[in-house]
């Protein structure tokens, strides 16, 4: 199967409603350059370097997702191109975020970032911190941002049930907290699925999936 075969054979038996994400870090932009080439104009990566190298020298048609954990001292890199940023989990960075944005006079769009495995490693704030987040006098001053969603990472596990328990948890933290009135708060997005587990995760009410390896192929961390 080559990269384009595989981008194709996704995008078939995506829901029309659903975003596809093609999860690029690690691979060359030649790699990129394919899927480009079958329509494929929206990328993932998790490092902003690598994001900030290849947005340079490919397409200015494409949007770029920042979908790995984000270091407040790298925005400024990112800040004039980003289209949206999945992995938010603090005022803190929302504030460098907002700063950022505002000198290129963008509104940034943003995900929160809801930590739903079980497992200790990874990212991301509770249901609870979040909903104080989006309800505080702090983060409604911040007019160049944009919260449109939520993004959850499930815990690396064979158990579908696990997985399942944590996509359904996901969505119900997203219902609650659509609800949420602000001028810089409009949910609509919830980025959830990778490419073992969104065929699940769209079961559970995903709007958009962040694919790599069915796409690209197995990454080598190696070289
Ligand atoms: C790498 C990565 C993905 C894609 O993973 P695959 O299993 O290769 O599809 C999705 N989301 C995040 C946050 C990632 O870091």
């Amino acid at each position: 199967m080559n990269i384009t075969d595989n981008l194709n054979k996704i995008k078939s038996t995506l829901p029309k409603d659903v975003t596809l994400v093609a999860v690029s870090k690690t691979k060359p932009v030649s790699d990129l350059m394919e899927t480009y080439n079958a329509g494929q104009r929206i990328f993932g990566e998790n490092k902003i370097q690598e994001m900030v190298d290849k947005y340079e020298e490919m397409p200015k048609d494409i949007q770029w997702h920042m979908i790995g954990h984000v270091q407040r001292n790298k925005v400024k890199y990112m800040a004039e191109f980003v289209n949206l940023i999945h992995g938010v989990d603090s005022l803190k960075l929302l504030k460098e975020i907002n700063k950022r944005a505002k000198g290129y006079d963008r509104v940034i769009d943003c995900l929160i970032q809801i930590k739903i495995a079980e497992e200790d490693s990874k990212f991301g704030i509770s249901a609870k911190d979040a909903t104080a987040l989006l309800n505080s006098e702090e983060f409604s001053k911040l007019n160049n941002i944009k919260i449109v969603g939520v993004m959850g990472m499930a815990t690396f596990t064979d158990d579908m049930k696990q997985v399942e328990k944590e996509f359904k948890f996901l969505k119900f933290t997203f219902e609650a907290l659509k609800d949420i009135e602000a001028s810089n708060c409009k949910m609509k997005t919830v980025s959830m699925g990778m490419s073992g587990d969104y065929e699940l995760a769209i079961d559970c009410g995903s709007t958009m999936v962040r694919i790599g390896s069915s796409i690209f192929g197995e990454r080598n961390y190696n070289n």
